[in-house]
């Protein structure tokens, strides 16, 4: 079976990353007996240097056609590189933005998983952490807070700032969906997360969230309030699976899941949309500071690639022994220079991608 592919390699650590993911993909397929067709596709700073703006319509329409993007990442350093002369609608990180809405990239899906062979990243303590943790947070991307009409009004000389929270059943319920599509993909449990005993928005979004579960007898709902999640997260970690939330709530919550890992060169993510369509990438940003060392880590990318098959393609099994390789090189004890402890072999960001393609 062959698939159609877009990557955009981007900027910084990008074009690294995603050669070792790719690399990391063709021994899946070799192993498993797929092919992966590649488009290589410019956006951020990269497609400025060529074409003046961030992400060109051309690029959205090979996006579209394919059957997933993988992506590394978008952008440069702030305080040196040309592009942040730009207005703010041409630098890199516009691209990022208009992409996501071109291609009503909704779900916002990124795990927080805790490898035992990196406890020691974890800033919680043993007994919290016990056998580890393996959980996904679930966000609302495209609505909410950060979407809504606002304004800042000056009334009898005091100024007075408005934004809007809103939410209608449809927006509620596809993100809903997804989120126990992918439950059933795991432990089969669902913790929303929302503010009920306050927020209308949140009211209506627990019971669309209810009306939804009848559709999924075999996974388990249970609600949270977003406090109490906040503290539930370091406190007991362990208790959760997938957990769907709205924009805002999810912005704070996934960084703070992502934190109690420890490790930004292993988080991977995936944005969705109400088809098998995805643009899976890392969670971690361009680094332009260690770019074209060699020093990079390709782990999050390459874990971005197994979402990628897992979600998009429905090849599980191929996504499992991505998983499962990386874990198998973490517990041989190679390591690049980002989770690097004493006893461990430091190896660059090609080393590494080859110790993975290998134990596919
Ligand atoms: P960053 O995530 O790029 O880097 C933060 C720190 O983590 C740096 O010290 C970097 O060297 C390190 N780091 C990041 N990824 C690593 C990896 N895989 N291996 C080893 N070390 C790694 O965040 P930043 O410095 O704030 O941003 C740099 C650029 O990336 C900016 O232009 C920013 O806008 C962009 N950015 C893009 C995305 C995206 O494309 N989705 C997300 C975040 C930031």
């Amino acid at each position: 079976m062959n698939h159609k592919i877009a990557v955009i390699p981007g900027d910084g650590i990008g074009p690294e990353i995603v050669r070792e993911a790719r690399k990391v993909l063709d021994a899946a397929g070799k192993k498993f007996g797929f092919t992966l067709d590649y488009t290589e596709l410019l956006m951020g700073g990269a497609s400025i240097d060529v074409h003046g703006i961030p992400l060109t319509d051309e690029t959205i329409a090979a996006a579209k056609a394919s059957e997933a993007v993988l992506m590394g990442s978008i952008g440069g350093d702030a305080k040196t590189s040309p592009w942040y002369q730009l207005p703010p609608e041409k630098r890199p990180e516009a691209g990022l933005l208009k992409i996501r809405k071109a291609l009503n990239l909704f779900a916002n899906v990124r795990p927080a998983y805790l490898y035992e062979e990196l406890k020691e990243a974890c800033p919680l303590r043993d007994e919290i952490i016990g056998d580890g943790f393996d959980m996904v947070i679930m966000r609302e991307l495209t609505g909410g807070l950060y979407f809504g009409e606002r304004k800042t009004i000056e009334e009898n000389g005091v100024k007075k700032a408005i934004d809007t929270l809103s939410y209608d059943e449809n927006e509620i319920r596809r993100i809903a969906k997804r989120g126990f599509d992918i439950a059933m993909k795991r432990k089969k449990k669902v913790t929303s997360v929302d503010k009920a005993n306050v927020l209308d928005s949140s009211r209506l979004w627990r019971a669309v969230v209810e009306e939804v579960a009848k559709e999924y007898p075999e996974v388990t709902l249970e609600h949270m309030l977003v406090d109490n999640c906040a503290m539930q997260l370091v406190r007991d970690p362990k208790q959760f699976d997938v957990i769907l939330t709205e924009n805002m709530f999810g912005d704070i919550l996934s960084d703070e899941a992502s934190m109690v890992t420890g490790s930004i060169g292993m988080l991977s993510s995936a944005s969705l949309n109400e088809t098998k369509f995805g643009l899976y990438e890392p969670s971690h940003g361009s680094a332009p500071d260690i770019a074209g060392q060699d020093v990079a880590n390709p782990i999050a990318t390459v874990l971005s690639a197994a979402m990628m098959l897992r979600y998009s393609l429905d090849l599980d099994e191929a996504a499992d022994a991505i998983e499962a390789a990386v874990k198998q090189v973490l517990k041989e004890g190679y390591r690049t220079g980002d989770i690097m402890s004493e006893g461990c072999k430091k190896v660059g960001t090609t080393e590494m991608g080859d110790l993975i393609a290998q134990r596919v």
